[in-house]
């Protein structure tokens, strides 16, 4: 794998680079120094490599560079092959930054020396200062808009080894989004991708045409598909053709969000639940506007949920706010999850033991004094992943029977949340 770590005095902006590059949006960025305690380490990805960013930061205390913060930084940057040295010129080089400069310089990797906080081009003049360090031409970069962060990273691979793993396609994470119109997708897909590329607006027709966005976070390539669809706001017919678009846009992904508004459920709801359920892909429900419910009404409105979303229960829930930007990061998360558990493989062996364990757990349904017998358990397929067992008679399988079947393959065999398939093969 590989290393990368940033490292630079108090306040330059090494969390907001950081933060930039990994895509943690959520972490915590603070106007005055020494507010981050630990080295964070965090995934990236670019041009297919993936890459481990550590962030030092952590380790300062003050503005002091002392033996102790030393001893620490070259014990988090082992393994590092390359150094991103974030200086904030603006600010003018302090004594500090000279010792840091040496440090680096005996520890003997490659420095790339950054001049954070350019934010424009009239910013320039002061990179001049930071040619001084030795390490030769400075970067100007602006962290916190984003500029200059492809030139760094392109300097980044220069000094990167070649490296076989990291050559075959990282595949990336095809996500839709479904709901009726105005839960808030366009303003969560804002919030996801931080970008101008998708307009929302309270105005129908303001949208161009059918593009799948595309985006990195903590190493992972997302697509969401058929954002024009997301956009679109028919006067009629909203839900045949809601529907159909949604149908469209949940075959060409791995993941769906069903979003719905926390106040605001309705048969609409249900359908796309059903939907979603019969497409035999991982659900998650991301509750937005969280931030309309009143404290006294959050129980209520679980419950609420609970009862309406019944046929989905297993589905995972996220609560969010897309104008506070609030759950985003668990919208991902869980949506990595639940991709590697959907791809999942289990072996029969580890079935079988389980089936024993299960058949110990709950009597089998018995039909005129005749049990049904259970004899062996495989995996047919994955994506879903989908399960046969076979047995003397499939007409004994009560819906009890099943039920209690399902809650535990997806609770011993870690597929919560995974629109799990069973079958049954009658034999002998
Ligand atoms: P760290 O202590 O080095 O991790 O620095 P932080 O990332 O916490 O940033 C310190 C301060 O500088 C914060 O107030 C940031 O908002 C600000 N900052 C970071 N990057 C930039 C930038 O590119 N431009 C400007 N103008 N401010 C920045
Ligand atoms: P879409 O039709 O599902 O794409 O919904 P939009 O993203 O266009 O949002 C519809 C309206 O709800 C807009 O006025 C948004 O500002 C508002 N909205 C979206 N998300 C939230 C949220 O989390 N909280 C609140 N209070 N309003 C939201």
């Amino acid at each position: 794998m590989h290393k990368v770590a940033i490292v630079g005095r108090p306040n330059v902006g090494k969390s907001s680079l950081f933060n930039r590059l990994v895509g943690r949006r959520e972490a915590v960025v603070a106007d005055f120094p020494g507010v981050t305690r630990d080295a964070k380490e965090g995934v990236m990805l670019y041009q297919n490599h993936r890459i481990v960013l550590i962030d030092t930061g952590g380790l300062w205390s003050g503005d002091e560079w002392e033996q102790a913060i030393r001893e620490k930084a070259e014990w988090a940057m082992e393994g590092a092959q390359a150094v991103i040295f974030v200086l904030d010129p603006r600010e003018g080089l302090s004594a500090a930054d000279y010792e840091v400069a040496d440090w680096l310089r005996k520890l003997g990797k490659p420095v790339i020396v950054i001049a954070n906080k350019i934010d424009s081009l009239k910013h320039d003049a002061y990179l001049a200062e930071l040619w001084g360090l030795g390490f030769g031409a400075p970067l100007p970069v602006s962290a916190e808009h984003a500029r200059g962060l492809d030139d760094l990273m392109d300097k980044v691979l220069e000094y990167l080894p070649e490296d076989d793993e990291d050559v075959p396609d990282i595949a990336p994470i095809r996500i839709s989004f479904i709901g009726r119109p105005n839960v808030g997708k366009s303003s969560l897909l804002n919030a996801l991708t931080q970008s101008e590329r998708v307009i929302v607006a309270d105005q129908p027709g303001t949208t161009r045409d059918s593009v799948d966005v595309e985006w990195d976070y903590a190493g992972q390539r997302f697509v969401l598909v058929d954002t024009a669809g997301i956009r679109k706001r028919p006067e009629t017919a909203i839900e045949d053709f809601a529907m159909q678009r949604s149908q469209t846009a949940i075959e060409r992904s791995d993941v769906i969000w069903l979003v719905v508004n926390a106040t605001e459920i309705g048969d609409h709801e249900l359908k796309l639940a059903n939907i979603a359920y019969e497409s035999g892909k991982p659900v998650i429900v991301v509750v937005n506007k969280w931030d309309l419910v009143p404290d006294d009404e959050l129980k209520m409105v679980e419950k609420d949920l609970n009862q309406k979303l019944f046929h989905i229960q297993y589905a995972p829930r996220v609560y969010t706010s897309a104008i506070n930007e609030y759950g985003i990061h668990e919208m991902l998360a869980e949506a990595m999850k639940l991709y590697e558990k959907w791809k999942a493989r289990v072996p029969t062996a580890e079935l079988n033991r389980w089936l024993g364990v299960w058949l110990m757990k709950q009597r089998v349904p018995n039909f005129q004094g005749r049990n049904l017998k259970m004899y062996f358990m495989t995996q047919v397929e994955t994506s879903p992943p989908t399960f046969a067992i076979f047995c003397n008679r499939d007409d004994y399988v009560t819906r009890a029977y099943e039920g209690f079947l399902m809650n535990r393959i997806r609770e011993d065999l870690d597929l919560a949340g995974i629109p799990v398939r069973l079958k049954w093969k009658q034999k002998g």
